[in-house]
């Protein structure tokens, strides 16, 4: 039966959800996002974030964000292409471009925008788009947004992208390949040697999602460096929200490349530009990042620290390469208790199950940052030895 009214729409949908227990609660924090957090009352160590180098909370970046707002307001009063371009814009932007070696750069306002921005500005309808079956959502409704044909590849199987690429040439007009840099629910990196030697035998565009990979990897500039592949890359895509600790995105890679979607990308020409307050934090980030490596070497020290100590007590955390350490628990019921008994615990990690991840792959993903202490990690360690053995899951 179709529901015909929005309260009947609702009220099933939301029945529905519940009953499949896939209804999300949101949790509002009583204080800032670091690595610890107070939640209904509560202190707990934080192994849920995307604040990798613990930037999110930096005195640095504070001090910045409160200078450009008392030089240049709150908000950048337009869109960027009429006149919400402001100085700091530009100067972002060279940063980026500095960062990511490429040619040029253009912001967005968030990363979820720059894909669903840039992939529409470069991609129509004659077009195909082969794509990592586990690339993140804002990927897949980029693709869809340009009307190009979406061919789903296998997860980092290369004899399927070269099978479906030599395909795709010979029907389509231009075929573009895309992939998360980094997966996020596995923590896994993209074969991007492989794939950069596809696209050049079969001509593809190639686009790397990095949301996970900068500040992270080939020393901060992300999964492309981490390979040397910065000039192999037509574009590069991330976020500022993550490892940078703020908000916006962006996207990176040859000057014509830019000037194009600065006439041609729907959220740079009709949303609102990032505020002074976020663009001056993201400067004062970029700069630490690339004069400085420090947060980096902690963020992989408590990362590899918390994973070694996951195995030891006998866990499986599947085949990461990065800090997001998935904690495979297996049955959906038993990795929503597993979630929940850490949670009463103190331990703040939450729990993904199908749909997102494929069932009986339930996990806990932790997120290990520069900014938690040797004892916070100990302590979360701790407390999933003795939840384990309470659910017999070691
Ligand atoms: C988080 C994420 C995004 C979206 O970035 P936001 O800046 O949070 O909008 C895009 N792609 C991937 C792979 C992500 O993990």
């Amino acid at each position: 039966m179709t529901s015909k009214t929005l309260e009947d729409f609702l009220e099933a949908g939301i029945r529905e959800l519940k009953e499949q227990g896939l209804f999300n609660e949101v949790d509002p924090l009583e204080s800032p996002n670091g690595p610890q957090i107070t939640l209904n009352g509560k202190e707990m160590i934080n192994l849920s974030s995307n604040n990798y180098l613990g930037l999110a909370t930096d005195e640095r970046l504070k001090a910045k964000a409160i200078q450009a707002i008392e030089t240049d307001g709150v908000g950048a009063g337009a869109v960027r292409s009429i006149n919400g371009t402001l100085q700091l814009h530009l100067r972002l932007e060279e940063k980026l471009a500095a960062f990511k070696h490429t040619e040029a750069a253009l912001a967005y306002q968030s990363g979820f925008n720059a894909n669903v921005a840039a992939i529409p500005a470069v991609m129509d309808r004659n077009d195909a788009i082969l794509s990592d079956e586990l690339n993140h959502a804002s990927i897949i409704d980029g693709c869809r947004l340009s009307r190009a044909k979406i061919i789903p590849y296998k997860h980092s199987d290369m004899d399927d992208l070269r099978e479906k690429a030599k395909e795709a040439t010979e029907q389509y007009g231009k075929v573009m390949v895309i992939t998360d840099g980094v997966f996020s629910m596995d923590g896994d990196v993209a074969k991007l040697p492989e794939i950069v030697e596809i696209a050049e035998a079969f001509d593809l565009i190639t686009y790397v999602d990095d949301a996970h990979g900068s500040g992270v990897l080939g020393e901060g500039a992300g999964t492309v460096k981490h390979f040397n592949l910065s000039d192999r890359i037509d574009m590069q895509m991330g976020t500022l929200s993550k490892a940078i600790g703020v908000v916006g995105g962006y996207v990176a890679g040859r000057q014509s490349l830019i000037e194009w979607l600065k006439v041609r990308s729907r959220p740079f020409l009709f949303s609102t530009s990032l505020t002074p307050g976020d663009v001056a934090a993201t400067i004062e980030a970029l700069d630490i990042l690339t004069t400085s490596k420090d947060l980096q070497t902690r963020l992989w020290e408590n990362a590899r620290y918390f994973q070694e100590g996951l195995r030891a007590i006998g866990f499986d955390t599947g085949k990461t390469e990065t800090p997001i350490t998935p904690c495979i628990i297996g049955d959906e019921k038993e990795t929503q208790q597993f979630s929940q008994r850490l949670m009463e615990e103190g331990i703040y990690a939450k729990s993904i199950v199908f749909p997102t991840v494929p069932r009986g792959t339930g996990r806990v993903r932790n997120m290990p940052i520069a900014a938690h202490t040797r004892d916070m990690l100990d302590e979360a360690l701790a407390k999933y030895k003795t939840i384990g053995k309470e659910l017999n899951v070691i």
